[in-house]
């Protein structure tokens, strides 16, 4: 028996890193889908003016450059974006004081109550993924930027963690949608529910779909030899997964020190110990 609750739908990501370029149009995208206000004074107040730029913004979706650490010819480098990996076992969930963020109890995705959050933070520093932001200003968005705000996704105000929840308002239209043609809410074909990074990838690298349901394609990435998941070694069980032939890359997903037996290739977060 799992040790995780089992829910009817399980949405899950399949990140190939082999595909990823490292372009970030997933993160432009998911910052313009999800009303995500450019804040260029906030980080640069506190941290200084001399802090790195790609960090003078808020985003719910990171991509980091990995390398093997080889001098030379032997170099090699690869692009991991990170959204939230709405956790079977979310820390997140269980230190905040507000109940202010839950595990849903279909789908799987953890979701954010803004109205309930009164920023203590204590979820950002037990998310060992650094999935979650804070809003240190009230936002505020270029002239003209406000009509362009996508509905059915709150604003955040000042003083609120926010974070990735799979593009939620996706999942809500496209139930509306299979209910108006009379088809079943609980049984959406494929493409039906797409979170914006996914439709915004170039290279097609992210996957999405219910990792329960074998007629879609992560069910089967899933179980592909070269797919882990990130610190799985924590218990946090991820529904983001991540594929790689290479594998130093799949190594550093679990944090495997170099003198430490590699990661086992049997699918379906083939990082287990
Ligand atoms: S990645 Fe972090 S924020 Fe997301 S569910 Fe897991 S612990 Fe919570
Ligand atoms: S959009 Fe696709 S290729 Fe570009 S960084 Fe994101 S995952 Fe990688």
């Amino acid at each position: 028996m799992s040790a995780f609750k089992e829910f009817p739908i399980r949405w899950g990501m399949v990140i190939d890193i082999d595909k990823c370029t490292g372009c970030g149009a997933c993160t432009v995208a998911c910052n313009k889908e999800n009303n995500i206000a450019p804040q260029p004074q906030q980080l640069e107040r506190i941290a200084g003016k001399g802090f790195p730029t790609r960090f003078k913004k808020l985003e719910w979706l990171t991509v980091y450059e990995l390398s093997n650490g080889v001098q030379g010819s032997g170099h090699d480098t690869a692009y991991l974006p990170r959204p939230c990996m709405q956790c079977g076992m979310p820390s997140c969930v269980s230190v905040c004081p507000a109940t202010a963020t839950d595990k849903n109890e279909n789908g799987g995705i953890v979701s954010q109550i803004y109205p309930r959050c009164f920023g203590c933070r204590y979820c950002m520093a037990s998310c060992p993924y650094h999935a979650r932001v804070f809003n240190w200003d009230q936002p505020v968005y270029p002239d003209g930027m406000e009509k362009q705000l996508t509905p059915n996704v709150s604003v955040r105000s000042r003083g609120v963690v926010e974070k990735c929840n799979f593009c939620h308002h996706r999942w809500m239209y496209a139930k509306d949608a299979a209910r108006v043609a009379g088809e079943d809410p609980n049984a959406l074909p494929e493409d039906a529910y797409i979170p914006a990074c996914a439709e915004a990838c170039p290279t097609g690298a992210i996957y999405f779909g219910d990792v329960k349901n074998p007629e879609h394609k992560v069910y089967e990435l899933i179980h592909s030899p070269y797919t882990f998941r990130l610190l799985e070694r924590l218990g946090t069980d991820p529904q983001v997964y991540y594929m790689s032939k290479r594998e130093w890359v799949r190594r550093q997903g679990d944090n495997y020190l170099e003198n430490e037996a590699g990661p086992v290739a049997h699918g379906n977060g083939g990082l287990h110990g």
